[in-house]
């Protein structure tokens, strides 16, 4: 390709993928199925990295989300909300160990905290002495939306955590979904009405967290399971997350479900890079009978010392990868079906 020819598809993709990103992230209307979304961006991904002088400053590839909407009021995260790098297949996910052992400089095992990847959205919460203060969505990973009204309508949260010893400030982070029974029965609910039904959980999980009248995200029996955590320390600001957390990935999930938040029950906690191919498929087979929509796996580098020494990429942490399951029903919904926000 001559480089003219470069420069324009490099070009092009990005100035669609942005209005992809806008139309998904913000309008939370997508128009495209993920699995195109996912093919284009790996072409610019893979543009950029051969030719990395003609890669654009507004490349979506270093942008996390979408901007916060403005009918909410505005919240930077303290600490960022990223997103995920991800691999498709067992070559792509052996050389991100080999990345993690070279960087790591050893050839021992690597233990990792394996998850289902959630099809929802992202939310931090925010815990100040014990008390749900505020709730945010990821936004474009330093500012999200304040949706601490609609997060207070979902039962499973507590608004109060369990324990009499807790940091001053404990933030969580999971993904707010909703599960699949409760979205086919608004869907049906919605055709009956001759309304337009939604395109999948995830979207009407987002359509329905970021309503300015929380008595609607009250009706949609939206669901949470905790897979994080952000800044935890002192009103003041001081870090006290080395005094207060367990050191390794796992054992921070559970600390957190034992204060009362839901923690997914397919979490599991893996001696080695070696089971995480098992668990990927046993979660691939799972997936039609699990009571919630998910689009992979995420395998997490299990020790915080580790996590610390390997660091993060623009978007995404390099202790992490979303280990996607193949595309499904490309072109459902976006073909056939109306759908709402
Ligand atoms: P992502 O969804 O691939 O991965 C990051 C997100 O995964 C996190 O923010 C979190 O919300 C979620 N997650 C679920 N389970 C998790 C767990 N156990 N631990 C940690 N995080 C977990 O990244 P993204 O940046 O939110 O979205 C990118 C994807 O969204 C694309 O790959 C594409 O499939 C889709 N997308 C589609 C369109 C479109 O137009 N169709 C546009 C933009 C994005």
């Amino acid at each position: 390709m001559s480089e003219q020819l470069i420069i324009d598809r490099i070009d092009a993709l990005t100035n669609e993928l942005n209005d992809y990103n806008h139309q998904y992230y913000v309008l939370d209307e997508p128009t495209v199925p993920d699995a195109e979304y996912d093919r284009l961006m790996r072409e610019l991904i893979e543009l950029e990295k051969a030719n990395p002088s003609l890669k654009k400053v507004d490349s979506p590839s270093q942008k996390v989300g979408g901007e916060a909407l403005k009918a909410f009021t505005q919240v930077t995260h303290q600490i960022p909300m990223l997103s995920l790098d991800n691999v498709f297949d067992q070559d792509e996910w052996q050389a991100f160990v080999k990345r993690v052992k070279d960087r790591l400089n050893t050839e021992d095992k690597i233990a990792f905290c394996a998850e289902p990847k959630l099809d929802g959205l992202a939310v931090s919460l925010r815990y100040e002495h014990g008390l749900l203060v505020q709730a945010a969505t990821r936004g474009d990973g330093s500012v999200g939306e304040n949706i601490t009204e609609n997060i207070r309508t979902i039962k499973t949260i507590p608004l109060k955590l369990r324990g009499e010893h807790l940091p001053e400030v404990l933030e969580v982070r999971g993904e707010v979904f909703m599960p699949k029974a409760s979205f086919d029965a608004l869907n049906a609910q919605a055709t009956k009405k001759g309304e337009k039904a939604f395109a999948n959980p995830r979207n009407a999980a987002a359509g329905s967290l970021r309503q300015l009248d929380s008595k609607i995200t009250a009706s949609r029996n939206l669901a949470f399971y905790a897979y994080s955590l952000g800044f935890v320390g002192t009103l003041s600001g001081a870090d006290e997350s080395a005094q207060w957390l367990p050191v390794s990935h796992y054992e921070r999930l559970t600390f957190v479900r034992d204060l009362g938040l839901p923690m997914c029950p397919e979490v599991e906690l893996l001696s080695s890079e070696d089971e995480c191919q098992r668990f990927y498929q046993g979660i691939l087979t799972a997936r039609e009978s699990l009571p919630y929509e998910i689009d992979g796996t995420v395998l997490k580098v299990n020790s915080i010392e580790h996590q610390q020494t390997l660091g993060f990429v623009a978007k995404a942490p390099r202790w992490a990868m979303a280990y996607k399951f193949p595309a499904q029903e490309e072109l459902t919904i976006l073909e056939d079906v109306e759908f709402q926000v």
